[in-house]
């Protein structure tokens, strides 16, 4: 079989778990702590080795993640499993050193308006108070990671302007960040903005290590991985069965599907450490614990090569 890669090429590629929290914090219906450790366990015996497990919020705000402590505090660690959790405050912060995450994502908006809706403070304020919060995190030995929501366009904004991106990328720079995340926190993104704010940024930051966050709101969020890959871009957040969804278009799906990206880049030659089969185990899981389907399609098909026994199918012309 021709490869995409030349030899030696590295080929490994890194999936971020976000369902957990970025999927199930949209979800009214409340999973026990006990069940979220379950699920986050397996999809560690799964090969998942990054998981962004919760957030930090207060309780009142989301009663899906009230059970923060008790969540990371159950999860199995192995020796290479990386657990991370939104941290947007200093009292966030103040709570993530007393558990065992090893990374807290800090979290601003492209769009002023977004993310006075979302956080409820100007971006402005909101850089200005992430010192505190990275130096409580950096001094308890925690990583910080910097993730910049709509990078990708807003719902009320429209376009964002690359300027609020590199500004914020930049204070998330100076903190000493270890990884940006782009969020397409709405699903707007397309391959041809991924390529571009990408490019941006590599201009801008040329070591810097990216994630892109995707959602699957229209349908192309695989298609902007393979632009996320041709960039060089090696790490991507996604959720098992594509848990999730957009506050902002009722019915839309969530982010992308971890075992369809898993597919995807198993079926591509890249090495993600994850079993499709295990991933997908997870996934018939989190539908059963939120009694409902999720929108995840390898789940549903199964593997490329998977074969059916002739008779036992009623074919249809056309
Ligand atoms: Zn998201």
């Amino acid at each position: 079989m021709p490869s995409f890669f030349p030899d030696g090429a590295d080929r490994r590629v890194e999936i971020i778990e976000v369902g957990t929290r970025d999927g199930l914090q949209i979800e009214h219906h409340i999973v026990p702590a006990v069940d979220k450790i379950a699920l986050i366990n397996r999809m560690i015996d799964a090969g998942i080795r990054h998981i962004e497990v919760t957030s930090f919020v207060s309780p009142k705000a989301v009663p899906q993640l009230a059970d923060a402590e008790e969540v990371l505090a159950g999860i199995r660690k192995r020796p290479d499993t990386n657990l991370m959790a939104l941290v947007p405050n200093v009292r966030a912060a103040e709570r993530a050193l007393k558990t065992p995450v090893d990374g807290g994502v800090l979290l601003c908006s492209a769009s002023d308006t977004h993310n006075r809706k979302n956080l409820n403070r100007s971006i402005a304020a909101s850089l200005e108070g992430m010192r505190d919060v990275a130096d409580l995190l950096q001094g308890g030995g925690k990583e910080v990671h910097g993730a910049i929501a709509t990078a990708f366009g807003c719902p009320f904004e429209g376009e964002v302007t690359a300027d609020n991106v590199l500004r914020i990328a930049e204070a998330y720079m100076t903190l000493g960040a270890q990884h940006l995340t782009l969020g397409d926190t709405t699903g707007m993104a397309t391959p041809r903005n991924i390529r571009d704010t990408v490019a941006l940024l590599r201009r801008e930051f040329p070591g810097v290590d990216l994630c892109l966050h995707l959602h699957n709101t229209r349908g192309v969020g695989l298609a902007n991985v393979l632009a996320g890959l041709e960039m060089g871009v090696r790490r991507f957040d996604a959720s098992v069965g594509g848990l999730g969804g957009c506050p902002f278009a009722a019915g839309a799906t969530g982010n992308i599907c971890t075992e369809d990206l898993v597919y995807l880049l198993d079926e591509c030659g890249w090495e993600s450490g994850v079993s499709l089969e295990g991933a997908m185990e997870v996934a018939h899981q989190m539908e059963a614990l939120l009694g409902k389907p999720l929108p995840g399609q390898v789940m549903r098909a199964g593997r490329r090569l998977r074969l059916h026994a002739a008779d036992d199918v009623v074919t249809a012309s056309g």
